[in-house]
């Protein structure tokens, strides 16, 4: 990815990260400007995926209340891979599907 398309990336972040009062990331997201160094792209697009900010929002289905699995329904065999103000990132171990629970801001 060009070295602007994903500054660009970053400050969208950032912006969330601030919306939604996640002080600690969004200094942790600052120190790093302007190297990078400790933010890789991959986990930025992780972030912009789970928060869905587009072109990233159709990456993982929504669900408003924690349920099974949107995909296969299983209930069993769901882990949290991320926590953030108001919601978690979910992973199925039967389908793989990964989907984040979140209530309505
Ligand atoms: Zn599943």
């Amino acid at each position: 990815m060009p070295g602007d398309a994903y500054l660009a990336l970053v400050e969208r972040l950032g912006r969330e990260f601030a919306r939604r009062r996640m002080d600690k990331h969004l200094t942790q997201l600052r120190w790093a400007w302007p190297q990078l160094t400790r933010w890789r792209e991959d986990e930025v697009i992780e972030w912009l995926r789970v928060f869905r900010v587009p072109p990233f929002d159709k990456d993982y289905p929504l669900q408003r209340t924690a349920g099974g699995c949107p995909r296969c329904g299983k209930h069993e065999g769901v882990w949290t891979r991320l926590v953030f103000p108001g919601g978690a990132k979910l992973t199925c171990a039967s389908c793989r599907q990964a989907w984040v629970v979140e209530r309505a801001l």
